[in-house]
């Protein structure tokens, strides 16, 4: 089966329930590109929109993170999230326009969501670009990111983020 007929034999249709943006596993990591693209959107700064990937490594005597997710509010929901809709829906991140799909190397994951288990996937061939446009993203970021890792001489007590882009100290 091509990618695309197994993303139509899944079924999906969005039922607009706004699980996927709410709750507290509610994670949506983020590439600098796609922070420029949300900060433009909304008007708003990196640091109010985005905080460290949640998961720390100790390791020579610093602490570091890689990446960043969205920020939630006090419910767990995506901060973009309003009346069980995304307020950045054209600028929305490639994990939210895929879910619930991703590709891991070749093959097609499918999470549970309640929009599967249908006859068709109308939109089989967008979504079939856009996992592929993700998947192309998500290798560049994490090739450029274990880059900046390498050639970063840890400091002493730090608490670093690193991404594409650099190593980023902790000061939100
Ligand atoms: S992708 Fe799935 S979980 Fe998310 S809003 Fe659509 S139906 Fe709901
Ligand atoms: S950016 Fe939009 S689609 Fe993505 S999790 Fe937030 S509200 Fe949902």
């Amino acid at each position: 089966m091509t990618l695309e007929e197994e993303l139509r034999a899944a079924g999906f249709t969005c039922t607009g329930c706004g699980e996927c943006c709410s709750g507290k596993d509610n994670e949506v990591m983020v590439s600098p590109d796609e922070i420029d693209v949300l900060c433009e959107a909304a008007g708003l700064k990196p640091e109010e929109i985005v905080e460290p990937y949640p998961e720390w490594i100790h390791d020579f005597g610093a602490t570091y993170t890689f990446g960043w997710v969205l920020r939630r509010g006090e419910d767990g929901n995506c901060m973009f999230l309003r009346n069980k809709r995304c307020t950045v829906y054209e600028h929305r991140p490639h994990i939210c326009r895929t879910y619930p799909f991703m590709l891991d190397g070749d093959k097609l994951l499918i999470f549970e969501c309640p929009g599967c288990g249908g006859a068709d996937t109308p939109d089989s061939e967008q979504l079939e670009k856009d996992l592929l446009a993700r998947r192309e993203a998500e290798d560049k970021e994490f090739l450029l990111t274990k880059e900046q890792y390498q050639k970063h001489s840890m400091v002493l007590g730090s608490t670093i983020i690193f991404d594409s882009r650099g190593a980023h100290p902790h000061k939100y």
